[in-house]
């Protein structure tokens, strides 16, 4: 996927806030956070959405995905965090390369908008 911007995060074609960085999965900041920490989660391994991601990556993907989120809720939100993945235009995904936000410092209201 050469011209999708998470991949070119990825290969650092593009610069990032990166707050982790391993085999399997890159976090960085946001760049217009709708919480005081506002990271995302991204897999090494291109998916267009969670779907994807299912059906295509491997167990040790899926597992440090999942691990990375909670590693940063638990890092960024002491007090509590969501971790959000958007699929398709009715949940507004505008980036088409899975990735799970994780927004922490404040208070969170239900249901989202
Ligand atoms: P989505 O709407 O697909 O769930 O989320 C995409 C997110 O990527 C948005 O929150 C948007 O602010 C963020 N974003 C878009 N382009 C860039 C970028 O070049 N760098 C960073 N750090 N975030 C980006
Ligand atoms: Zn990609």
């Amino acid at each position: 996927m050469p011209d999708c911007l998470f991949c070119k995060i990825v290969r650092k074609e593009i610069p990032a806030n990166e707050v982790l960085r391993d085999e399997y999965v890159v976090a960085f900041r946001d760049l217009n956070p709708q919480a005081p920490t506002h990271v995302l989660v991204v897999p090494t391994l291109h998916a267009d959405h969670l779907s994807d991601f299912a059906a295509k990556a491997d167990g040790a993907h899926i597992t440090r995905f999942l691990q990375a989120a909670a590693e940063l809720g638990a890092r960024f939100g002491p007090n509590g965090y969501r971790v959000v993945m958007n699929e398709g235009p009715e949940a507004g995904q505008t980036v088409h390369h899975l990735h799970a936000h994780v927004l922490a410092g404040r208070r969170m209201s239900w249901p989202p908008g």
